[in-house]
């Protein structure tokens, strides 16, 4: 095999192994915005309680949902 007939193989072997990379990197970025929408509500946010239920914001103080009325934690 001559240094010209390698070329295009070595060409074709690093478009390859670049497409291989750019779909791994897609993959990881779709798996991590898949583990943030798994809970978009934090449970507690600064000054306010995020009701489990609904996802709305209630003062520390409440005990119950202002919107749906569920308890809330803590
Ligand atoms: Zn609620």
């Amino acid at each position: 095999m001559t240094e010209t007939a390698a070329l295009p193989i070595v060409i074709i072997a690093a478009v390859v192994g670049l497409v291989a990379v750019i779909l791994i990197m897609r993959r990881v970025r779709h798996q991590e915005e898949e583990a943030t929408a798994e809970s978009p509500f934090a449970a507690s946010t600064e000054g306010e309680k995020r009701c489990p239920k609904c996802g709305m914001g209630n003062l520390w103080t409440d005990d119950r949902c202002i919107s749906c009325g569920a308890h809330l934690r803590g």
